[in-house]
């Protein structure tokens, strides 16, 4: 039996090229204006449901942080986060040749690894230099 196919609309097209050539890990609004200057009657809620359903099946990655907008990342290859509590900025974490994987974590305690939630968070480049600058 074949997985029902995922049908590349347009729009879900567009959405998903414009989310693949920003690093910033946008909100839903920011892809919806990027998106817009393709699509100018595109809506703010039809790009909502495309990223949402983008993100269900897999596609595209959500980032869900309390007390701040969602955002999303184009990125699906394992990799970390580091955010900003002031902006709520997100920047990924090059961590070159360092990996924590589930298995070893599973070898190292003994528990079945069902997912994994590393999140690094602080005050980003611009916050610091908007707060913490003597001038
Ligand atoms: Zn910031
Ligand atoms: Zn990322």
């Amino acid at each position: 039996m074949h997985a029902s196919r995922f049908r590349l609309t347009k729009q879900r097209r567009v959405i998903l090229e414009e989310l693949s050539s920003m690093r910033s890990h946008p909100t839903a609004f920011e892809v919806y204006e990027a998106v817009r200057s393709r699509i100018p009657d595109i809506s703010l809620g039809t790009v909502y449901r495309n990223l949402g359903l983008l993100s269900s099946r897999g596609v595209i990655k959500k980032l869900e942080v309390a007390g701040h907008k969602t955002r999303f990342d184009a990125n699906t290859e394992k990799h970390y986060h580091v955010r900003c509590m002031f902006c709520g900025r997100i920047d990924d974490v090059p961590l070159k040749g360092i990996t924590i994987d589930s298995e070893t974590i599973a070898r190292e305690t003994g528990y079945k690894v069902l997912g994994e939630r590393i999140e690094f968070y602080g005050i980003c480049p611009d916050c610091l230099e908007k707060d913490g600058g003597n001038t």
